[in-house]
């Protein structure tokens, strides 16, 4: 649920691993028989890159075996399924065990509490509304930076997040020096991009529009300049080169709620292959 790069990337992943990585590794099930569909209430997936680039990557998408529903709302879930209101304004059924929500998050109640204690605004997602300088009205000592704050319709994004950081930083440290003028925040947007399945990724960045090959070496380099060391860098390249050129995914976890999750699937009418796996009757088994 949710055509923004988090959905798109997310139901990349799962259609590639449906379709390419696990069907070498299981003999009783089927994996390329999953279903991987995509809900957006807008018009396009990837509104936010522009016309062409959310055209490119949701043929993308498509060739990967995402269905793609545009102007479909989710309005319910249960354990078996989803209630999507589509286009024409008619509610309908979509049975699903595997549900993941990708259309945005509420911030923390803390900027609620800040919201009622300051007497400032808060918006629909539970955001403080914030002054320019991304302080609170009336107390130029209290700042709400990132997540938690809406300030001129900035994305809810790790590199505003970041910036006002530093923002809140340096004027703490120019009012230590006596200088108490406030400066407003100004966003750098150092663009987008989002990854639709191996080798392809859709970039936006001041203008300039990129998808395919080129998009994803430009991702990819961005990814890597942004880990600190070099032994983080080398040990990356490493993995991501035998990952993507093998196409193996080496990493494996089991969890309870995995576990869980698989009794539902049995319990929905599906197979019982966790007990033919394991020949256990008991979760611990799937520890560790
Ligand atoms: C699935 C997903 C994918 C994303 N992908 C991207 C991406 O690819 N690129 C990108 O730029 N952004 C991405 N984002 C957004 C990005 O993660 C956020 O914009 C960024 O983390 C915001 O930073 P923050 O410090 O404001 O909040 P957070 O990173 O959420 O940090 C807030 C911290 O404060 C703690 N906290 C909350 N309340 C309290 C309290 N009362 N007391 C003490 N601590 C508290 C929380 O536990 C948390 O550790 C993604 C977000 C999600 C959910």
């Amino acid at each position: 649920m949710g055509g923004g790069p988090t959905g798109v990337e997310i139901a990349g992943q799962i259609a590639e691993l449906a379709h390419h990585v696990l069907p070498r590794e299981f003999n009783d099930i089927d994996p390329t028989s999953a279903r991987v569909e995509l809900f957006d209430g807008g018009d396009q997936i990837l509104a936010g890159f522009g016309d062409q680039l959310s055209g490119k990557g949701a043929k993308e998408l498509e060739r990967q075996g995402v269905r793609i529903r545009t102007r479909s709302i989710v309005t319910g879930l249960d354990r078996n399924g989803v209630e999507v209101k589509g286009p024409d304004g008619e509610t309908y059924r979509v049975s699903a065990q595997t549900k993941v929500w990708a259309a945005g998050v509420q911030a923390s109640p803390l900027a609620r509490m800040l919201a009622d204690a300051s007497g400032a605004e808060c918006d629909r997602a539970g955001r403080i509304a914030v002054l320019p300088d991304c302080t609170l009205p009336g107390h130029p000592e209290v700042f709400a930076i990132g997540d938690m704050m809406s300030l001129d319709d900035l994305p809810g994004v790790a590199e505003v997040a970041m910036q006002q950081g530093i923002h809140a930083a340096q004027t703490i440290k120019r009012r230590l020096r006596g200088q108490a003028e406030s400066k407003a925040f100004r966003y750098r947007d150092l663009g987008s991009m989002a990854t639709i399945s191996r080798f392809r990724a859709v970039v936006s960045f001041k203008g300039i529009r990129v998808a395919g090959f080129v998009g994803w070496l430009m991702w990819l380099f961005v990814h890597l300049a942004f880990l600190t060391g070099f032994k983080n860098r080398f040990v990356t390249v490493l993995q991501w080169g035998i990952t993507f050129i093998g196409g193996a995914r080496t990493e494996r976890t089991l969890t309870l709620q995995q576990a869980v999750a698989r009794v539902a699937i049995e319990e929905a009418g599906g197979q019982p292959f966790l007990l033919k796996v394991t020949g256990a009757e008991d979760d611990q088994h799937l520890h560790g």
